[in-house]
């Protein structure tokens, strides 16, 4: 069977004009049990390696990127930030390959995950993450590796949300993926059953715990579902709500965690009365974006409002309102309200309410 990009790009409209769910990576998931699969990807002179740091990804220095500050963003990646200092015009994932490369990535103790290939004609290229923030771990702080010296002499580092609005889709499904697994593996280097310290196995894509009694553990990335939700109301008004961690002027849709045990639905219903006291009538699936920040999907639903009445909890959420179409273009405007950012699925789901992009 031969794979192209399509087979693998999103088919919902909805899930289409999502930044962070465009993957059109094969994952290749039955290649991940090859012990060598990483080493035998960087033999092959096809294969493109990317690096990541933390929520970041390394592209190529641009003169046509506005406010390159603005990539090295060291804000608290679970909060929203404005799109003021977003990058402008298009960004490329920077592709280093060569010897100093696959040393680096076949060193003791580094992170090399396997992410896939493409298969396009007569041609497969596969792709390989680098987690920088492992180089010279073991080999001790006086290290200095000629890798990341040519890195910062030619890339910088962009942050998810700013790289993915900006990126193709294939790029924008690699970064989506390394930064998904590489911030798994930051979170956990030991057993959660037994302590143990772990090893990256399969491509990188899970861990094997390293005590024999343990009976080779598997363990797997895990993954924390949140749901999302466009309240509207019988007159075709969309509810927006503050909340007091974001900041002041920022609004968004209603959304949380679910619990464990929970449906989706029950979530979706649940989250609406907690938050600002609505009872929902119908509820429907909208589509979903994975958001590692560090380990969340946003699952996305619309739903409609049993009565308009709005009962704040004063605690998690500090205000919420109607707003009809023209009141929300005229808010944005003119500043009295800021909406989530390019790279969030909340954004798109005003925006498909609204019938077309906000400025
Ligand atoms: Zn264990």
């Amino acid at each position: 069977m031969s794979w192209s990009a399509w087979d693998f790009a999103s088919t919902s409209g909805f899930t289409a004009s999502l930044p962070l769910a465009q993957s059109t990576i094969d994952l290749d998931v039955a290649g991940r049990p090859d012990e060598r699969v990483v080493e035998r990807a960087l033999d092959d002179p096809m294969t493109q390696v990317m690096f990541v740091n933390g929520p970041r990804v390394a592209v190529w220095r641009s003169d046509g990127v506005q406010a390159p500050d603005a990539l090295m963003c060291d804000a608290d990646p679970a909060a929203p930030r404005p799109d003021a200092s977003a990058p402008v015009g298009h960004l490329n994932m920077a592709f280093i390959a060569g010897p100093a490369v696959r040393t680096e990535a076949l060193r003791e103790g580094a992170l090399a995950v396997y992410l896939g290939r493409d298969r396009t004609e007569d041609r497969v290229v596969r792709y390989i993450a680098l987690d920088v923030t492992r180089l010279g771990e073991q080999t001790g702080p006086r290290y200095e590796s000629d890798l990341l010296a040519r890195i910062g002499a030619s890339c910088d580092w962009v942050e998810l949300r700013s790289f993915a609005p900006c990126a193709s889709a294939r790029e924008a499904g690699l970064a989506v993926s390394a930064v998904a697994v590489c911030s798994w593996h930051a979170s956990q280097r030991f057993c959660p059953s037994c302590g143990a310290p772990t090893r990256p196995i399969l491509g990188g894509w899970a861990q094997a715990c390293t005590n024999p009694e343990d009976a080779d553990r598997l363990l797997f990335p895990r993954i924390e579902p949140a749901v999302i939700t466009a309240i509207v109301d019988d007159s075709d008004r969309i509810l927006l709500q503050h909340n007091r961690a974001w900041r002041p002027r920022f609004h968004s849709v209603s959304a949380g965690f679910v619990e464990a045990g929970e449906s989706l639905e029950h979530a979706v219903r649940r989250e609406a009365v907690e938050e600002v006291g609505i009872a929902l009538g119908d509820v429907a699936y909208l589509g979903s974006q994975p958001w590692p920040f560090p380990a969340s999907i946003m699952l996305a639903f619309r739903a409609r409002a049993l009565d308009s009445h709005i009962a704040v909890d004063g605690d998690e959420v500090e205000s919420a309102r109607w707003f009809t179409r023209d009141e929300l273009v005229r808010a944005v405007a003119c500043g009295a309200i800021e909406p989530p950012g390019r790279a969030s699925i909340a954004r798109h789901m005003i925006e498909s309410w609204l019938g077309r992009e906000l400025a």
